[in-house]
């Protein structure tokens, strides 16, 4: 950059031939030409991607650049970038494809790759500090305060998914349920043991935040599901009332909108309630969907989230943040930041200057924190959240016609009523077969898939049902692909049954 003071750089006196090392380029301007191949071939890679299979299993003398030991002496960046083109962009898991459908991902977005390169080209860290990026942080988690409803007043902290924003919200419910303070004295002190509850369909990481929390699995009592596989409300509140009478303290019920399983939605404005009448905290898991309160045709479904006592949500979800980024959202900010704050003598704020505005680390439980704002507020701006709205109502509608396919196709067969945009349904033969078998020929039809690179789904079990399982949370699915993947799996599933006959 050559330019003076007039812009805003120092003018530098007497600077002497560099013979300290840094980890600057010697050539500046080879290594322009370097990343403008890079960005070049950065487009291309997206622009493309529906002409690459969607995952690929990795040849073994690919594998071999990660078995290499730790270099020890210098590589030129050029021969760096080019074995990564040879073994490692071909091989992705494979989210950003169209007909990648498994578990549950975003597909992220080239604008966002952008924001998560300017992001560590301005380098910050945000555990805290005065500058811009602390700023952008504040306001981008105002902006999902203001997608689900919940007050300015609120707080919330960027984390790196919803694992880590669920636990971040159960730990300041536990220390607000506990009656003692948790943070002084340690869980051993409580005086009736804590009891956390949500559905049998809740995600994994529940347990393992209660797990960690120091309260032990069987705190986190498994309420049963109604047939819609939504937690049935009655029974929590028999649980709850159960508990009581045992001598436990009710502490937190843990909505789920949007289950991964089926997609399920509790019914959180029966929650809401109840957590008042109850006096217990209410937390909802809506790392799925959360977001569906920007979907202007399915807005419906999570109405009541904003009267939640917290928030878990995954930008990297429905708002295809590339990875990582997720956010833990709490409407009593005292509650949020109490659970957390310590201001050790090296971080004492400042009346000016760098250390002068409050500490974002106070929210969580890193001290040093990306910035993981900037991929989310570029993307944000660039197409505006009604079109990520629009998005998500697309995915929903992607869902139901999927549904509709498989419920025409003799072959296959839906295994619940499709919610939103999961799909759980299962190959089946005219001729009756044993479900171990069936689970098997469905497992291999699903690999078929995989290994040939048409589409990715994955399976799961509800109701002791095996089933194949599409979720649609990506914006580059078309209803082609979705025709595609009826088709292909009827094709499969005929040809393994043929195969195994001539045997
Ligand atoms: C994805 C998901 C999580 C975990 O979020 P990560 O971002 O993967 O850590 C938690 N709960 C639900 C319902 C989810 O779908």
């Amino acid at each position: 950059m050559d330019k003076n003071d007039a812009d805003g750089l120092l003018p530098i006196h007497g600077v002497q031939p560099r013979t300290e090392e840094t980890l600057d380029p010697d050539d500046w301007t080879a290594l322009r030409t370097l990343s403008h191949r890079i960005v070049d071939d950065a487009v291309d890679y997206l622009r493309d991607v529906r002409s690459r299979p969607v995952w690929r299993s990795m040849p073994e003398d690919a594998k071999a650049l990660f078995e290499q030991p730790l270099p020890r002496s210098a590589s030129s960046a050029e021969s760096i970038y080019h074995e990564l083109g040879e073994n490692l962009m071909p091989y992705p898991l494979g989210n950003v494809h169209p007909r990648f459908w498994s578990w549950y991902m975003g597909a992220s977005n080239f604008t966002g790759a952008l924001g998560d390169f300017l992001a560590a080209i301005q380098g910050s860290n945000l555990g805290g500090g005065n500058h811009a990026a602390a700023l952008m942080d504040q306001q981008v988690v105002d902006w999902c305060k203001e997608m689900v409803g919940f007050p300015v007043s609120a707080s919330g902290t960027l984390v790196s998914g919803g694992s880590m924003a669920n636990i971040i919200a159960l730990t300041v419910a536990r220390n607000a349920k506990a009656g003692i303070d948790v943070r002084e004295h340690g869980v051993a002190a409580i005086d009736r043991p804590l009891r956390f509850y949500g559905s049998d369909q809740m995600h994994s990481c529940h347990r393992k935040a209660i797990e960690s929390l120091g309260l032990g699995n069987t705190a986190l009592r498994r309420v049963p599901t109604d047939a819609a596989l939504r937690i049935d409300v009655a029974a929590l509140r028999n649980a709850i009332a159960e508990d009581r009478a045992a001598g436990f303290q009710p502490a937190c019920v843990i909505a789920t909108a949007g289950t991964v399983n089926t997609g399920a939605i509790d019914d959180l404005m029966a929650l809401a309630d109840l957590a008042a009448e109850e006096d217990v905290w209410l937390h909802v898991d809506g790392c799925i969907g959360a977001l569906i309160a920007i979907a202007p045709d399915n807005a419906y479904r999570v109405a009541g989230i904003g009267r939640a006592d917290s928030i878990a949500l995954d930008p990297h979800k429905w708002l295809h943040a590339p990875f990582e980024v997720g956010c833990a959202l709490v409407r009593d900010a005292a509650a949020h930041r109490g659970a957390f704050a310590l201001t050790p003598e090296y971080l004492q704020p400042t009346p000016r200057g760098i250390a002068s505005a409050p500490w974002l680390y106070e929210y969580g439980l890193q001290t040093s924190r990306g910035f993981r704002a900037l991929k989310v507020w570029m993307a944000l701006k660039e197409h505006g959240v009604e079109k990520f709205g629009r998005l998500i109502d697309q995915n929903i509608a992607q869902g139901r016609y999927l549904s509709d396919l498989i419920v025409s196709e003799q072959r296959l067969e839906l295994i619940v009523p499709t919610n939103i945009n999961i799909v759980c349904f299962r190959y089946r033969p005219e001729k009756e077969m044993e479900e171990e078998a069936l689970k098997a020929l469905n497992i291999e039809i699903m690999l078929q898939l995989q290994e040939a690179g048409i589409a990715a789904l994955s399976d799961t079990t509800v109701r002791g049902a095996h089933c194949l399982r599409v979720a649609i949370c990506n914006h580059r699915t078309r209803r082609d692909d979705l025709d595609l993947l009826v088709k292909e799996i009827v094709r499969l599933g005929d040809q393994i049954l043929r195969g195994s006959r001539s045997d």
